[in-house]
């Protein structure tokens, strides 16, 4: 172990560790060490989706405007209210997205990474490697 790195985490670090009386479940759950990769995962995949959000933000703007425009027929506005209705569903979803990869860098930040906020189990690898923004354990989101 890499103490070396973050002295003054040597608390949390301990903290994190402590719950892992099985080696064998040592290789399915986070470990401190590889805390930085994790941060940088995070971080592109919110880099992703404030991109996606952005693109989306342009889109639905273009179909409300296409949507007012008085020299359109009344065919085409609807259709193009429908695609400004469809496009703002899928904006509040990403943007959700984005604030959950916030949340997971702020427990990041605060050494809570890994942790289920429900019940403090530590989020099986596996999960976390899925959905690295999971705030859960399989068993508090089932
Ligand atoms: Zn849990």
């Amino acid at each position: 172990m890499r103490t070396t790195l973050m002295p003054a985490n040597v608390g949390s670090v301990r903290e994190l560790r402590r719950p892992e009386r099985d080696p064998a479940a040592e290789g399915r759950h986070l470990h401190p060490a590889a805390l930085p990769q994790w941060r940088a995962l995070l971080e592109f995949g919110w880099q992703e989706r404030l991109e996606r959000v952005t693109q989306l933000s342009l889109a639905f703007h273009e179909a409300a405007e296409a949507a007012a425009d008085p020299a359109s027929d009344p065919d085409a506005r609807h259709a193009a209210r429908q695609r400004a209705n469809r496009i703002g569903h899928r904006t509040v979803i990403h943007r959700r997205a984005l604030a959950d990869i916030e949340a997971a860098l702020t427990r990041l930040a605060t050494g809570r990474f890994g942790r289920c906020e429900q019940c403090g189990d530590a989020i099986a690898i596996g999960r976390l490697t899925e959905m690295p923004q999971a705030a859960y354990c399989a068993e508090c989101a089932a």
